[in-house]
């Protein structure tokens, strides 16, 4: 007889999330948490879905992400249209504002972390949906805040042992002069953009920093001699990127100032940061400041820096370098049975280790001794008990040690005790 084929699958660019991978992602979240805490990033989650507006206008209109990539759903008549958010930012941002938050956190220090959603050509490291957890200081244009973001991401990968991390840098100025280096840049590739590819030749229109975006290997030559953003800053934005670097060296963080560094989305102004480790092209991080995110969603002026990481590269990072494998953790306990009544007793049992604040596991569907034990194996227990007909008669139970095979029978009421006592 043929086996009839399960006819479904995740969508296209979205994956399942399976319990071995969480080992991985459960590491980063702790990962998080500390370093959370550490610099007084308080947690905030926003909704998955939020009015389009919010990115077209946050985001930036002529960015891909919004452009092209943004999963847009029409809600019921009391909710207009709605988008899956392609990045955190302006969701943050809105509930900072919605919420008044200024007012109690000056400046407002958030993390997330939770899913995003681009409609991208799925590839290696590219998903539909893919995890961000990332860092956002609201409320002030200090430098010491890029640099302590930028450090934050930092930490966060080398609290994984990730190898060789680096970080990208860059200024890419300010509303004053900004509009001057676009200026010349369009100039430089005024006469030869014709033999450019068709996407800088797009971008020369819509977009021109994000000529130097380019990975195209015949854009290279035109892109290296193009004028760079660090030549034409106001004395402002220079001065404001020089601190940046000063804290940045005294740290022992190895960075690098990327010249040609520009970033995709539009609100970004001055500085400009990607993440990288050994054995992943793609960057693992990209943040920077957005000091126009406000004004662009009508808020009040006010200057702003942040982060956002992928969940799904940091995992493969980790996994490449493999420096540290984690593992899964392992019960206190393993209560193997033999019969009707020792399987209830089991049960009763390890509810006992629960409250004793102990890790019980089990195997009920299984009957044998020897596949409990197998199981118990499996599972990596250092002690196994065994209750079977006799014993649940007796009032006795088996503890086995699982390491050397040893076995000793103990009074059912003293189980717990025993326990504890041989795990200390
Ligand atoms: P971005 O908001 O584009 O700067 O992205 C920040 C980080 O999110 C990147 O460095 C990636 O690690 C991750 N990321 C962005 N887009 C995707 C995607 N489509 N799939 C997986 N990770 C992504």
């Amino acid at each position: 007889m043929r086996r009839r084929v399960f006819p479904f699958q995740s969508p296209k660019g979205m994956h399942d999330i399976l319990p071995a991978d969480f080992l991985y992602i459960e590491r980063v979240e702790r990962a998080l948490a500390k370093v959370a805490h550490f610099y007084g990033f308080e947690r905030i989650e926003t909704p998955v879905l939020e009015d389009v507006r919010l990115f077209e206008r946050g985001t930036g209109p002529t960015s891909e992400i919004v452009t092209k990539q943004m999963y847009v759903v029409k809600g019921k008549r009391d909710t207009g249209i709605l988008a899956l958010r392609p990045e955190m930012t302006p969701g943050v941002f809105r509930a900072y504002i919605q919420h008044g938050l200024s007012r109690l956190m000056m400046p407002g220090k958030l993390y997330y972390n939770g899913p995003a959603f681009r409609h991208e050509r799925p590839q290696a490291g590219r998903f539909r949906q893919f995890q961000q957890v990332g860092f956002e200081v609201l409320g002030t244009g200090d430098p010491a805040y890029d640099a302590q973001v930028i450090m934050a991401s930092w930490r966060l990968l080398s609290e994984l042992k990730l190898k060789n991390v680096t970080v990208r840098v860059n200024s890419i100025g300010c509303g004053l002069c900004r509009p001057v280096y676009v200026r010349r840049l369009k100039e430089y590739y005024k006469k030869k953009i014709s033999g450019a590819c068709r996407t800088c030749q797009k971008r020369f229109k819509e977009n021109p920093l994000r000529l130097l975006d380019c990975k195209e290997p015949k854009c290279q030559p035109l892109k290296e001699e193009a004028p760079v953003s660090l030549d034409s800053l106001c004395s402002t934005c220079k001065n404001h990127f020089t601190a940046v670097l000063e804290l940045l060296e005294g740290t022992g963080a190895p960075y690098l100032v990327d010249q040609f560094l520009v970033r995709g989305l539009d609100y970004y102004s001055r500085t400009v940061f990607e993440l990288f480790a050994e054995g992943i092209d793609a960057a693992l991080g990209g943040g920077g400041r957005y000091d126009y995110l406000s004004e662009a969603l009508s808020g009040p002026r006010m200057g702003a820096v942040g982060v956002a990481l992928g969940v799904e590269r940091i995992v493969e990072a980790q996994k490449t370098q493999s420096t540290v494998v984690p593992a899964r953790s392992t019960p206190d306990v393993f209560v193997i049975y033999m019969g009707d009544e020792a399987k209830k007793k089991s049960f009763a049992l390890i509810e006992e280790f629960y409250k004793e604040g102990l890790v019980a596991r089990e195997s009920f569907s299984r009957e044998s001794l020897k596949s409990q034990l197998r199981a118990a194996d499996k599972e990596k227990t250092r002690l196994a008990l065994i209750l079977g007909q006799r014993e649940v008669f007796e009032e006795v139970i088996i503890v086995r040690d699982m390491r050397t095979g040893n076995q000793e029978t103990v009074s059912l009421k003293k189980v717990v005790e025993t326990v504890k006592k041989r795990l200390h």
